[in-house]
């Protein structure tokens, strides 16, 4: 059953307009009367025209899968440090007043409910509500992130980690999380840099973190930094050169194991690499804690704020 409060911050993909969560189960909109399905009963908010994931594709029955990882790989160590994440995102819940309920949107959920209501938990009045398109994602709602289901600033925060490389146009899915979170609004963000492909078709770019910084330029900065650094990158790429020599999965699940279990150690050096500013030009992945404002940031101001460790002046 859908929060009360909630189902108001819900529009139309298409229109905008506001929609009807009839008794029934029925949701359609006011304005141009389309009835969007539910999927694992929640609702499926997509455009009739999106041409890359289409409505009648969500309404026949499918079921969800935990996305499992090989059998060989798992028994290998986890090659990845997250030096960010649980940190930042205690900052993220600590600037929100403790008095009043505040609703966060995370958007590309999968399946980050697993722990991150776990992790939000200290913060007993923040709600978080989870989008994804992932057909297999554990969400609130299915929608694409480039055509946000839900009105004009009704979020105090949005939540969105390693989602932007996967969408067409990340400037329009950014301009969108502008758009419905509320001015002063918090915005955590995770984007990778040095990262191989990852989910295959759905990976388009990689961004530094001045990148990362101007696309998100309707917000003031709070922090930014490393998620994880040239250890983890090291690591990845040792790992991608000998795959490359694959052309089997099971050979490369082998492989995988292999050079997990003899070079996870390069991991660790992100601990110390992790206030170094040569380091954050190398980072497999960076993080934005942001505020959002009215007026956007100038980009002299965004290329005043980098840090990392080239003091290249062009002017
Ligand atoms: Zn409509």
């Amino acid at each position: 059953m859908l929060d009360k409060v909630i189902s108001k911050k819900y529009c139309c993909p298409a229109c905008k307009e506001k929609l009807n969560f009839l008794l029934d189960g029925k949701i359609i909109c006011k304005l141009c009367s389309v009835e969007y399905p539910r999927l694992h009963g929640c609702p499926v908010l997509l455009s009739q025209d999106n041409k890359i994931f289409s409505l009648s594709e969500y309404t026949k029955s499918a079921s969800q899968q935990l996305k499992q990882r090989s059998k060989l790989t798992k028994i290998a160590p986890q090659i990845s440090v997250n030096l960010a994440s649980r940190r930042v995102l205690n900052h993220f819940g600590s600037l929100f007043p403790s008095n009043e309920a505040v609703f966060v949107l995370v958007v590309g959920g999968g399946q980050q409910r697993q722990w991150l209501d776990k992790w939000m938990e200290p913060y007993h009045n923040i709600q978080l509500v989870y989008c994804d398109i992932d057909i297999n994602a554990f969400v609130d709602c299915y929608c694409d992130a480039h055509e946000l289901p839900f009105s004009d600033q009704v979020f105090d925060g949005v939540i969105t980690t390693a989602v932007l490389e996967h969408v067409l146009y990340p400037e329009k899915v950014s301009n969108e999380i502008a758009r419905v979170i509320k001015l002063g609004g918090i915005l955590y963000s995770e984007l990778p840099f040095m990262q191989q492909v990852h989910e295959g078709a759905y990976d388009f770019t990689r961004y530094t973190l001045s990148g990362h910084r101007r696309l998100f330029n309707t917000f003031e900065k709070i922090d930014s930094g490393m998620v994880a650094g040239p250890g983890t990158v090291l690591i990845w790429s040792i790992e991608s050169f000998f795959v490359a020599f694959s052309s089997k999965a099971k050979t490369s699940s082998v492989i995988k194991v292999v050079v997990r279990t003899a070079f996870f150690w390069l991991k660790y050096f992100d601990y110390y690499f992790k206030n170094r500013p040569r380091a954050m030009d190398g980072a497999s992945c960076t993080y934005l804690l942001g505020k959002r404002v009215v007026k956007k940031i100038d980009d002299q101001q965004i290329i005043q704020e980098y840090i990392g460790g080239k003091s290249v002046r062009h002017v």
